[in-house]
């Protein structure tokens, strides 16, 4: 186990610049997503931390070593991809064992490291089976115990459970989670899924365009975002954006409709209310109900306040059709506000 440390690293594809001064500092032991939209940089940036890319500028640090210039084989890292990348014509144990028999590791401290990982992933059964004779997620639990036989210093994910069904990457996410409390191995994973990001990190790294827009732990970056993008980027449904101006009475929409808020500067233009945070309540603004999706545990009523499109999501069943006009009031608590430039006004 070790710490890892970015340091101010770029990354230059020709005149392109995937990454710009990309600093993140990782607790040895902690488990830290990147996420971020496509094209964002997050797969470039694992794998300059593999050594898989080369780096333009900056350091990476994995324990006390600066492995910048180091060779994959030689920074103790190992790596899940999206596509297990299993070799076809070996068995389960002999994919596991693979990268061990290469370090010329002694047989029986192989079988006891194969043995040891297959307990933990549940894959004792299967040790003598080809890859093709095994569902997606027994493909990537094999993934996963290559990369734990090894014993690195860090582990890397880059999308281990995009290939998965949502049933399973469900499970399969749980199960990274529960691996990573017990090995306690400090763990880098990209995704470009929130959801994933949330329920898994002990802290986020939100990248856009090569950039870090922000770092925290997945509350932090839900209750305090940083700028609009990291506002709208984590949380489903996405919190919504309403645009106008700050008033002294309240914050008025481009429709004259006045929204509550309890601090805020001047330079806001862009109220921002999550669709949990919008309650049923005479005395709130009127909405205009245009669909209703229930959910069973929860209901998403996606509609208008004035012209600007609003969801509001409700844990109580409240009967409502289209075409209906309810008033909603948003909790004061929970209003962002952002100015021009995305920023946080408030
Ligand atoms: P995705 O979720 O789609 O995989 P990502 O956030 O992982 O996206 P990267 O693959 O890291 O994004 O790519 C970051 C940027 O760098 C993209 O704009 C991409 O087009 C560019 N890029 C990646 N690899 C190369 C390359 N070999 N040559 C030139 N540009 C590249």
């Amino acid at each position: 186990m070790a710490n890892l440390e970015i340091k101010h690293a770029e990354k230059y594809y020709g005149n392109f610049h995937a990454l710009k001064n990309i600093s993140v500092s990782i607790e040895d032991g902690e488990f830290v997503v990147l996420v971020g939209p496509s094209g964002c940089g997050k797969s470039t940036l694992l794998r300059m931390i593999a050594g898989l890319e080369e780096i333009s500028g900056g350091d990476v640090v994995i324990g006390d070593r600066v492995v910048s210039e180091l060779p994959a084989k030689e920074r103790d890292i190992a790596m899940v991809f999206q596509n297990y990348a299993l070799y076809p014509h070996m068995t389960v144990e002999q994919n596991m064992g693979f990268a061990l028999k290469l370090r010329r590791m002694p047989k029986t401290e192989i079988e006891t490291r194969i043995r040891r990982a297959a307990e933990i992933l549940g894959l004792g059964a299967l040790l003598g089976r080809y890859p093709r004779q095994l569902s997606g997620g027994q493909r990537q639990r094999v993934a996963m115990g290559r990369a734990i036989v090894r014993d690195p210093s860090v582990f890397l994910f880059d999308e281990p459970l995009s290939n998965l069904d949502a049933k399973l990457r469900v499970q399969m996410r749980a199960e990274i989670k529960q691996l990573h409390q017990r090995l306690k191995t400090t763990t880098v994973y990209v995704t470009h899924d929130q959801v994933e990001a949330m329920t898994m990190a002990d802290r986020i790294v939100v990248l856009r365009d090569g950039v870090v827009e922000q770092i925290g732990t997945p509350l932090e970056l839900y209750d305090n975002p940083a700028n609009e993008f990291v506002a709208g980027f984590m949380g489903s449904p996405a919190m919504n954006f309403v645009r106008g101006e700050l008033t002294e009475n309240g914050f008025r929409t481009s429709d004259g409709i006045i929204l509550p808020y309890g601090a805020g500067s001047r330079t806001a233009v862009t109220y921002g209310v999550r669709p949990e945070h919008l309650k049923v309540d005479p005395d709130g603004v009127p909405f205009t109900v245009s669909v209703i999706e229930p959910m069973g545990s929860e209901t998403q009523v996606i509609g208008t306040i004035g012209t600007q499109n609003v969801t509001a999501l409700f844990r109580e069943r409240i009967p409502l059709s289209p075409g209906e006009i309810i008033r909603l009031r948003p909790m004061v608590t929970n209003v962002h506000l952002f100015d021009g430039g995305g920023r946080r006004a408030a």
